[in-house]
């Protein structure tokens, strides 16, 4: 099937319905029309046989919703109406050049109008939709932040890149001045059959690469592809709170849609650098206090840092043990709503690697005091019961 077929081909009257039936009426007449040129009934009837075959060729496009669309957008760019100088069933009479011959050699004016009509003719799957409104494509960016800077939120300026028409060209590939021309391998189609073990395939024209179009004097800026990249930079606002590796979608900061459609939308994935000092766990901040033996034992008043901010104060009874954390409420991430989550403080005892004699003395007094054994007595008794 082919733009060609869509132009010159009457499915409506093939089937013997009109342009507004429904999806039931077609294929109520393609059943009955089916049945009366199927090849089965008719042996040996070329004519039955070439008739049958138009009607699964119309009924294929028409049952077909977004098939059925296409084809009558087709039709309508060319006022429904056989093209001009088109004999019925004459082949391709429409002539490609004569669209060219009053137009000032699809200059900066025109071009634009040009890369639409080829867009929507030879355009592959662009084909479909050409004229209508089309959303622009997603498109997705990292960005690497500080942690504090994940943590406050920030607006970053991302430099995109996205393909676009050649804006020397105007996406038809052609050198200013002149035009590309119907391939003449696919006629226009885009596509080409091949037989593979008695099976015919259909695929992209090999002279045009399936755009239906060659191109004789290629556009210097993008060597006859008709796009480009087009970079421009925005600034993104990367919300208070975010963690690393999460993804952010930014609503319609992606490419712009074509022929009035909606932009797409912009996803950022973030990458944050860990701080020195500080961990996240949701929207806590996680730090580690080092702690001294009399202080975890005795209790005390210590401070713990807290991000972007003074130290607070933290009381941690007698008697704490190694690894207990302590929740400062507040000192956390900022959540999406605004609020704080808090800053989950773990002490670590510290064994001292150096004493000085007057520590030492101390301590082997404690150790007199309190014998190891008695503390492991407990254990050992139990591993040997099981
Ligand atoms: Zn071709
Ligand atoms: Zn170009």
């Amino acid at each position: 099937m082919s733009t060609k077929d869509f132009i010159e081909k009457d499915y409506y009257k093939v089937l013997g319905v009109p342009k507004t039936a429904t999806q039931d009426e077609i294929k109520k007449s393609y059943r009955k029309l089916a049945r009366q040129y199927h090849p089965d009934a008719n042996r040996g009837d070329a004519e039955s046989e070439e008739k049958f075959k138009e009607i699964s060729e119309a009924y294929d496009v028409l049952s077909d919703e977004k098939r059925r669309k296409e084809y009558d957008d087709a039709r309508s760019l060319f006022g429904g109406a056989r093209p001009r100088g088109g004999a019925q069933g004459g082949g391709f009479g429409f002539d490609l050049g004569d669209l060219f011959g009053n137009q000032p050699g699809g200059t900066t004016g025109t071009g634009e109008r040009i890369g639409d009509l080829f867009g929507g003719l030879f355009g592959g799957r662009r084909q479909q939709s050409a004229r209508r409104p089309r959303r622009g494509t997603d498109v997705e960016t990292e960005v690497t932040l500080t942690f504090g800077d994940a943590l406050d939120g920030k607006t970053v300026p991302l430099r995109l890149t996205s393909e676009a028409a050649c804006p020397t060209c105007r996406g038809t590939g052609a050198k200013t001045g002149t035009v590309p021309r119907v391939c003449p391998r696919c006629e226009g189609t885009g596509q080409e059959s091949r037989n593979a073990g008695g099976f015919a395939f259909s695929e992209p024209c090999r002279e045009c690469h399936g755009r239906g179009l060659v191109v004789d004097d290629p556009c210097t800026t993008c060597h006859g592809s008709g796009r480009a990249q087009s970079t421009r930079t925005i600034q993104a606002r990367i919300p208070a709170g975010v963690a690393d590796g999460q993804r952010i979608r930014l609503k319609a900061k992606g490419a712009p849609g074509e022929n009035g459609g909606p932009s797409g939308d912009l996803y950022v994935v973030v990458h944050v650098t860990p701080h020195k000092v500080f961990g996240r766990s949701g929207d806590n901040l996680t730090v580690t206090v080092p702690v001294t033996f009399p202080e975890a034992t005795l209790g005390a008043e210590i401070k713990a840092p807290v991000l972007g901010g003074q130290p607070v104060t933290l009381r941690i009874p007698a008697g704490t043990p190694n690894g207990r954390t302590f929740r400062v409420r507040g000192k956390g991430a900022t959540r999406r709503d605004g609020t704080k989550g808090d800053l989950l403080v773990t002490v670590e005892v510290q064994v001292p690697e150096h004493i000085d004699d007057t520590t030492r003395e101390a301590l082997e007094k404690i150790r007199a005091s309190n014998s190891g054994d008695d503390l492991r007595s407990e254990l050992l008794r139990s591993a040997r019961e099981g």
